[in-house]
């Protein structure tokens, strides 16, 4: 651990998650100090926090909780529990994220109803509310829980001991380098991301049980900037190295491209087991994924993002394809990966056009998830495009969290969360479509597109116009573009209808509901969208 890591383990959580409980067992176990911040109010008010709230009124006990827990973070090392309400205040969710792992103890409504009424204490803001009162009163703080959290711990059928059980190994990976996790009905896997991770490789693909033959995948490009020296430090520890290059690019993509990658393994007599690591950008993980889904049925594979795109996107979350001569991504699997590893240091390398139209899905994980990321890009947003170490480390772990939370909660695209990813992605690939792949990269017509899906979210009324205008503003502040002259309108529509958002003949809108929120709506006349297009630059 460097010396930057903070070092504190700070658990937030709704009302009868166990914070206090789980903070004292682990604080033990850890051989750790352990600070409940409203025993702290307690006892520097000298009254409960029942009193304080009937006495003194909620807005005095929010300034008791802001001064505690700004003594309590200066401290390292220690366990902290806070209070359910400490996440509404914006100062409160950063400082907690400077000064320490910060683990949101999660449950449903369900459960916290049932904890509630099965124990004896006072909770002043849950008292007398049925399960749909709870419900919602949780649903408005979630956004804010998520937005403070590094980790998600759910504790819904765990005993004490198993939830101390999880923070731990959560506190173990975090601690390595692990920026989230991965947990789905089929897999688990950790995301490494830092400055030089790859150093580190063998020890992390040994401590996920991978075995020491692997066969690296990479484009010319990538591999002769890090293939030859990753190759290095595996035979360093005895790993048996093979590796294969395709020629960089989306035209790459292919079931010919793919097939020379299985001749190469039955050449090498590869077997069941051993990993292709996928060394590149999305093009790399997305072939070399496809080849590990069907290799064999299933070879392990690894990411090894070196783009930006794939840092925050196409690594995570399982999605592997190849292009049809007919449409990008129609041959494919979801096929998750045994391990992320994201060295942010290969950005250096990456040419600036490439780690520009990268920040377009950064930005779309601020709007569409967290208001409190929205506002770190826009302070930082000459650092991060200086690629800062610690900084673009930061919001690359912010991205990457984002996304595996999705991918966690919505594997396969099938109950919406992971719909909401689509934001701005319905303009951003017909503008890809209709101009033949050519001329725009992802990241630039999803630039395009993130301006008009939020645009139609303010004609339909669900946000104001102050927020296009910031929106518009940090785009054009990572140099990304708001609109784009000479767009043909007709192509472009004729590939919205292509476009795979489509459900039963009308295109499902994935819109802002508000900085942070988002809806689906089938709805949307299409004389807005026209009037979005025209706005934009189609003609
Ligand atoms: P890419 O893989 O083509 O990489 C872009 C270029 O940068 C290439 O020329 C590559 O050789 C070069 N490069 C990569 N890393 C470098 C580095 N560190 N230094 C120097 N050069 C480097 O493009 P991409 O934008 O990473 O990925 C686009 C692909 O990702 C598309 O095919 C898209 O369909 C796919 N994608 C997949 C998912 C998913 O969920 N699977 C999500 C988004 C995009």
């Amino acid at each position: 651990m460097d010396d930057t890591t903070p070092k504190n383990i700070i658990l937030i959580g709704f009302s009868t998650t166990g914070k206090s409980q789980v903070g004292r067992r682990l604080a033990e176990r850890l051989g750790r100090g352990f600070v409940d911040t409203d025993e702290a109010i307690e006892v520097r008010a000298r009254m409960t926090i029942p009193q304080i709230f009937t006495e003194q009124g909620e807005p005095r006990f929010r300034q008791w909780e802001s001064q505690v827990l700004a003594e309590v973070c200066q401290g390292r090392g220690q366990v902290i529990a806070t209070g359910g309400g400490v996440v509404k205040e914006r100062a409160h969710r950063e400082l907690m994220r400077r000064r320490g792992m910060v683990v949101l103890l999660e449950a449903t409504s369900e459960t916290i109803k049932q904890r509630h009424q099965a124990d004896e204490v006072v909770r002043p803001l849950l008292e007398g509310k049925d399960l749909a009162e709870i419900a919602a009163f949780k649903d408005s703080r979630q956004p804010l829980y998520e937005a403070a959290a590094h980790w998600i711990v759910p504790t819904d059928d765990l005993s004490l001991d198993e939830v101390v059980d999880e923070v731990m190994a959560a506190w173990e990976q975090w601690r390595d380098g692990v920026a989230a996790e991965v947990r789905t009905p089929t897999a688990r896997y950790p995301i490494y991301i830092g400055w030089g991770t790859l150093s580190y490789l063998a020890d992390y693909l040994l401590k996920v049980g991978l075995p020491r033959v692997v066969h690296i995948v990479s484009d010319e490009t990538v591999f002769a900037r890090y293939g030859a020296w990753i190759e290095r430090l595996l035979r360093l520890t005895s790993f048996q190295v093979d590796s294969q290059r395709i020629p960089p690019g989306e035209a790459s993509k292919t079931l010919e491209q793919a097939a020379c990658i299985y001749d190469r393994l039955v050449e090498r007599r590869v077997e069941r087991g051993q990993p292709i690591l996928a060394l590149g950008g999305g093009v790399v993980g997305d072939l070399g994924g496809f080849v590990a889904a069907t290799y064999l049925r299933g070879l392990p594979l690894v990411h090894l993002p070196t783009t930006l795109l794939a840092m925050v996107d196409a690594s995570i979350g399982g999605k592997v394809a190849v292009n049809h001569p007919q449409g990008k991504n129609l041959i494919g699997a979801f096929y998750q990966p045994r391990l992320v590893v994201a060295d942010v240091s290969t950005l250096r390398t990456l040419d600036r056009r490439e780690l520009v139209s990268g920040w377009a899905e950064v930005i779309k994980h601020a709007i569409t998830f967290d208001e409190d990321y929205l506002v770190f890009l826009e302070e930082h947003a000459a650092d991060l495009l200086a690629l800062d170490e610690e900084l673009t480390t930061e919001a690359i772990r912010r991205s990457a969290a984002i996304k595996a939370r999705v991918v966690s909660a919505d594997e396969r695209e099938e109950t919406g969360p992971r719909s909401i990813l689509n934001f701005g992605h319905t303009i951003g690939h017909a503008i890809e479509a209709a101009t033949g792949y050519g001329s725009f990269l992802h990241g630039e017509a999803v630039a395009v597109g993130l301006m008009g899906a939020t645009r139609l979210s303010q004609l339909m009324g669900l946000v104001g116009p102050e927020v296009v205008e910031r929106l518009g503003q940090l785009l054009a502040r990572f140099g990304l573009p708001t609109s784009s002259a000479g767009l043909d309108l007709e192509a472009l529509l004729a590939a919205m209808e292509l476009d795979k958002k489509v459900r039963e003949q009308t295109v499902r809108w994935v819109l802002l509901d508000g900085i942070g929120k988002t809806v689906i709506r089938p709805d949307v006349p299409p004389e807005l969208v026209l009037q979005v297009l025209a706005e934009l630059g189609a003609a």
